[in-house]
């Protein structure tokens, strides 16, 4: 392999790149689990206090690498309980992750790019463009930093990669992030039913996920026909509902798990009950349940949250075809928390 840059995270290696870096200096592989549960499992951030390696490993690890946190730039709670992020990175860069406390747990949302190419016309972040990916290591440090915040009863069990960014357009770095998050060996031991990965529809790329990981499935679905989804979400041009739901098809779903479409309910746009009507007609031969969010609206997009009334009656249409359909909020709405606001807060775009 090549080596790594000098001083880079040790994390973005993830487990076979650390192995093939130590193999290459004819060091055992069994140091590589030694190294990541001393990082993932007991949260430690310095080489020298990993006791079990030889003091010349320790020197060369340390003159190698380094085991960054993320600087927590801003922490905000919401009157619904749920906590907001804002983490600096290390080139000056923030990018954000919101801990949503349910009942005996708590989930944590996970960014995966800072900004988002992938335009779709409700979303802040997709407002914004694309910055960049980031690492292995930077999406990994969300969820293991917040770990090490939580005490006691405030346990993190549940990630869902749905913050900033499309998780699927930065792949490699997503995998090699979801292998330490769910290796229950040397990783931070996440139940992969417990994990799941939201996309916008690149459907050439859900197949792979499955096959790579065991984590749950979430489509950001929004709409039942390709006019309409094409001009709330760009992707559709490219990856059309047809070919979207074929991807479904073809994923790996495992026995008793369902694929969650997530359906953004915009007024007037996506909201009529022939709507909802053809959403229960298209899933219907499939294992799904869906996510009904009435739209948060902000400044950078032209549209309405539809009354509750009309939220209910899609809702019902749901129901009746025997589908789990829950509404839900966007969380943190007075903590800005829905996509991509709280970092734009902070970057002075209004409010
Ligand atoms: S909704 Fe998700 S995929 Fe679409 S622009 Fe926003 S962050 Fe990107």
């Amino acid at each position: 392999m090549t080596d790594p840059a000098p001083q880079s995270d040790i994390l973005d290696l993830g487990a076979p790149g650390l192995s093939a870096w130590l193999k290459a200096r004819g060091i055992a592989p069994y140091r590589t689990a030694q190294i990541l549960r001393w990082i993932c499992l007991r949260q430690m951030d310095r080489f020298e206090d990993m006791t079990d390696l030889g003091k010349d490993l320790r020197e060369e690890l340390a003159q190698n690498f380094t085991i960054p946190r993320l600087d927590v730039l801003e922490r905000a709670e919401s009157s619904d309980g749920s906590e907001k992020f804002l983490f600096g990175l290390a080139d000056g860069q923030s990018v954000e992750a919101v801990l949503m406390p349910e009942r005996d747990h708590h989930t944590l949302c996970v960014s995966s790019q800072i900004g988002c190419a992938m335009g779709c016309a409700f979303c802040r972040t997709g407002a914004e463009g694309l910055s960049r990916n980031l690492t292995a290591g930077e999406m990994v440090a969300q969820v293991r930093d917040v770990l090490a915040m939580l005490q006691g009863p405030d346990r993190l069990t549940n990630l869902v990669f749905m913050g900033m960014g499309e998780p699927l357009a930065n792949y490699e770095n997503l995998r090699t992030a979801l292998s330490l998050i769910l290796d229950a060996h040397q990783g931070l031991s996440f139940a992969g039913r417990r994990v799941t990965v939201s996309t916008a529809g690149l459907a050439s790329k859900i197949v792979g996920l499955g096959q790579d990981t065991r984590v749950n499935l979430a489509i950001s679905l929004n709409a039942v026909d390709d006019e309409t989804r094409s001009a709330i979400m760009p992707v559709n041009r490219i990856h059309p509902i047809r070919d979207l739901l074929a991807a479904c098809d073809a994923f790996p779903l495992r026995p008793g798990r369902r694929i969650t479409f997530e359906y953004v309910l915009l007024a007037g746009v996506n909201d009529s009950l022939a709507e909802a009507r053809e959403l229960a007609r298209m899933l219907s031969p499939r294992r799904a349940k869906i996510n009904l969010i009435p739209f948060n609206p902000h400044d950078r997009a032209p549209y309405e949250r539809p009354d509750e009334a009309a939220v209910l009656a899609f809702q019902q249409v749901l129901l009746k075809a025997n589908f789990t359909a829950v509404i839900r909020q966007s969380k943190g709405a007075d903590i800005a928390a829905a996509c991509g606001q709280l970092r734009a807060a902070r970057q002075g775009v209004s409010e």
